[in-house]
Formats: C-alpha cells, structure tokens, sequence
C-alpha cells in the first residue's frame, strides 16, 4: 500500500480537476493521496468525493508559505479540517494577497515593457490562489515567452524583474494555524533550500514531519533526510508535488510512499478532535 501526499489541482496552480487527480491515483494504484494545494482547501470535497468513489483514501490538506530566518519555506498542513472558520478566514487573508501581488507583478512587468494584462493572468488561474504558475502561462500564451520554464527563468524567479515576494508567515504561527485547525504540520522539500541547519530550528515550533521523498530530492537526499527525521523525532513523509500537465508530465505517483508512514503521521494529530476529515 503506498500515498502520494503532496498533490495540487487547479484550485491553485495545478492543472487537473480534484477528479482527474483521483482518477490518475486510482490508475496507478494509490492507497491514499493529500490534496495539498497552495493556500486554500477549496478542492477538498470534490477531491474527497472522487477519491470515496475510486475507493482511494482521501487526506484533506494545503501548502502554506512560510519563513525562517528571512528565507522562504513551505509547510504541509494535513487532515485540517477545510470548514474551520479560523482557517479560511487566514487562508481568505493569503489569497487576497496573492491577488494583489499578481497586480504587482504585471505592473513590474509593464514597466519593462511587457504588455500582460492582470485580467489576463486572473482568467488563466481561473482559482482564489492565483500564483506565478498563472502569470507563467498567460506570459506564453500572450507571446511574450516560448515556454513555461523560460518564464521564469527570464521573469518570475526570485531576483528577476516581476519577481515579487510574497506574504510569508513565521513558523511558530504556520504551525499554529496547522494544528488549531486539527491538523498535523510536514516540512515541504527541504532539499530546495540548501540549508539543513534550518531544519531543526523549524522543527522546534512543533513540526510533526518531513518530507524526505520528493521529485526534486535526488541521489542520498531522501536518506539523508529520513536520517534527519528520525534524529528530529519526525515522521518522514513524501509525494511527488505534482502540478498536473503544467511542467511538461505528470507526476504523481513518482513518489509511492509506504502506507505505515501514513499511519505514523495520523497518529501525530492533535488530540480531542474529531476524526470527520479523515
Ligand atoms: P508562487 O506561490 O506564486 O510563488 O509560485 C510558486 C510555484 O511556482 C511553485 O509551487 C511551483 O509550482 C512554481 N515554480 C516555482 N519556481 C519555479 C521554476 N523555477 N520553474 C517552474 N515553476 C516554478
Ligand atoms: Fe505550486
Ligand atoms: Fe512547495
Ligand atoms: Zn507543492
């Protein structure tokens, strides 16, 4: 039995519906899948009602966006409960700045001559959690840019000139939220940040796991990480991040992680809540 628990759709910056996401889990014979979109639970009930169907087991969660030590970092909230008013009024704060910053960027993109129009970028995302992602499309599709990944590259990464940052909040908060809501909270991808001696500080604010496999961790990373994990007293998670069709082939279900690592994880959830997401 194996997971994928690190999945997006188009309810932010993927590109499948919550039913094609279930429909490819079932196809390459998941046991269980997160739905982990960026700042916001949205897809959640549909997801959880493809996955009923499909006979998959349905984790609710989202991706939110955090900092440490002035560097970014992204934290996997799971098994939160997606009508906890507390939640989505926080996540409502998110996307509302989103919104804004995808103004912001086209404005800085104007300003370079680029003709992009926000509307433009809000029609393609098409979701409350509009991201660079979007404004990467609406940038090839309006001819500014030959692919995807040049659109960032030229464009949106950090440092270039529509780059603009976004709101990040600190760990101990993030965890807060995560766990306030009844969920448990996972480090994302800690192999992108090139800096292991963050990891510990993090998990100090109370973190429950990491997530040591990921399509981006290569060669001894995911070893090194389940290592780290386990010296951190975390429980070592993993999934494939996959964004649909956006980056070229789908990714889900590259990683197949062991069901008992989902078991260990649920067993991180607070106490005296109520199992209904689950
Ligand atoms: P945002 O949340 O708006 O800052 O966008 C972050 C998302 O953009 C990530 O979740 C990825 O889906 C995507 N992304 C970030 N960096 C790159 C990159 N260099 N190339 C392609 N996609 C990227
Ligand atoms: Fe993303
Ligand atoms: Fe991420
Ligand atoms: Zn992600």
């Amino acid at each position: 039995m194996v997971a994928d628990l690190h999945l997006h759709t188009f309810f932010s910056d993927g590109t499948y519906s919550p039913e094609e996401l279930a429909g490819h889990g079932h196809r390459i014979g998941l046991s269980a899948l997160a739905l982990t979109d960026h700042d916001t639970v949205d897809g959640c009930s549909r997801a959880e009602a493809a996955c009923r169907a499909l006979g998959i087991e349905f984790i609710p969660g989202t991706e939110l966006t955090a900092e440490h030590r002035n560097r970014e970092v992204h934290v996997l909230g799971y098994w939160l409960d997606p009508e906890s008013p507390a939640l989505l009024s926080r996540l409502a704060g998110f996307q509302a700045v989103r919104e804004n910053r995808i103004r912001d960027m086209v404005h800085r993109l104007n300003e370079r001559g680029i003709a992009l129009k926000a509307d433009d970028v809000f029609r393609i995302a098409n979701c409350k959690s509009p991201g660079r992602p979007h404004v990467a499309r609406a940038l090839v599709e309006g001819g500014f840019c030959s692919d995807y990944d040049k659109a960032f590259e030229r464009f949106l990464k950090k440092g270039r000139p529509g780059w603009v940052p976004k709101a990040r909040m600190d760990i101990p908060t993030t965890v807060g939220l995560i766990h306030a809501a009844g969920g448990v909270a996972v480090l994302a991808h800690p192999g992108l940040y090139h800096d292991d001696t963050l990891i510990p500080e993090i998990a100090e604010a109370g973190l429950d796991g990491l997530e040591c496999w990921h399509s981006r961790h290569h060669g001894t990373e995911p070893v090194h990480y389940e290592r780290l994990a386990a010296e951190l007293g975390l429980v070592a998670t993993g999934g494939s991040d996959c964004h649909g069709m956006s980056k070229g082939e789908p990714l889900i279900g590259r990683i197949q992680l062991p069901y008992a690592q989902v078991e260990a994880l649920k067993a991180r959830r607070p106490a005296g809540r109520s199992a209904s997401a689950s």
